[in-house]
């Protein structure tokens, strides 16, 4: 399938102060997208986050805040700076349009609107916020098992971490390695010791909450983000995965083994200190023999 014929259907969120506006650009698009609607600048960011939807056409002119100021707000919520905003707007001069593509509007359209240049724009920019989103995934995602890469991780981890703060809660780290893979790989080959890898994490993904990350973090080692997890839960977590990885059946080979390392979050802690300490746990639970579990020192 090429980008072109991809679905463009989408969430539109529709913003201007008046009604008949509002009912004229429900009009030129509810037959190809879902529309949500928004009548002035406060209504539109809270819809903006909650709803997400994939494209914003935003009134320039509006009583209170104004279409540039929402714009910019969109631009400053990591949860909403990704939906692109066409402005539509009755003002018309070059300065009025370069004042908006300047706010970080995507596209500019002048009314009275015309449906079918609306419903041409607006497919535009869902095909290329499309094409983005696939992109983005592709630069964070491990090729081979499907699971974050190491720089998604990184992020991600920033991310939780700054959330465990905000919301006190505890954040568990686990690092993980398969034993002796460079056997395995001598051993079967190296197309099977891929199915190994894709095995370990298909394994560890099913015995994970919805809200742990899995990241793959470098050849056979992994790491999983827990988040509102402490060291005795991360403890409990990784001799889960142990025990479920240990029984795994890997087509063409043997069973693997996997050693892991926890260690929980520090009040003042860097995301890289406690990469460090749960790596450490790690190397520790390599010298007690491998195929068990250590638990960081803080
Ligand atoms: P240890 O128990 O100490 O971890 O021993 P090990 O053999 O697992 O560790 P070592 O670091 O010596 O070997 C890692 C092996 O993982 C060597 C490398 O070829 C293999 N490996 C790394 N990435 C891939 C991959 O994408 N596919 C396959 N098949 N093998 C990989
Ligand atoms: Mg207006
Ligand atoms: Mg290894």
């Amino acid at each position: 399938m090429s980008w072109t014929d991809m679905a463009v259907n989408g969430r539109i969120l529709v913003v201007d102060d008046a009604m008949e506006n509002i009912q004229i650009l429900h009009g030129a698009l509810q037959d190809e997208h879902e529309v949500l609607f928004a009548m002035d600048g406060p209504r539109a960011l809270e819809i903006a986050r909650t709803q997400q939807p994939d494209l914003i056409l935003l009134d320039a002119v509006m009583p209170g805040m104004d279409g540039y100021a929402v714009c910019k707000e969109l631009l400053a919520a990591p949860e909403t700076s990704d939906i692109p905003v066409i402005f539509v707007t009755a003002l018309k001069s070059p300065e009025d349009e370069t004042r908006a593509l300047g706010a970080g509007a995507a596209d500019f359209i002048s009314k009275p609107v015309n449906a079918a240049v609306v419903r041409a724009r607006v497919r535009t920019q869902l095909t290329v916020k499309r094409q983005r989103d696939a992109l983005r995934a592709l630069i964070l995602t491990d090729a081979l098992t499907g699971v974050a890469n190491r720089r998604h991780g990184e992020e991600l981890l920033e991310k939780e971490i700054k959330r465990a703060r905000r919301y006190r809660v505890p954040l568990a780290l686990l690092s993980f390695d398969i034993d002796r893979f460079k056997v395995v790989n001598d051993t079967y080959g190296y197309p099977v010791g891929d199915v190994a890898l894709r095995t370990v994490a298909d394994t560890t993904r099913a015995v994970l909450r919805a809200s742990d990350i899995l990241v793959r973090s470098g050849g056979e080692e992994f790491h999983i983000i827990a988040p509102h997890t402490s060291a005795i839960d991360g403890l409990k977590m990784a001799e889960k995965v142990r025990v479920a990885i240990e029984q795994a059946e890997i087509p063409g080979c043997d069973h693997v083994t996997v050693s892991l390392g926890v260690a929980q979050l520090g009040e003042q802690e860097s995301g890289d200190s406690l990469t460090q300490r749960t790596d450490a746990a790690l190397a520790r639970a390599k010298r007690a023999g491998r195929n068990c579990v250590e638990l960081a020192m803080q």
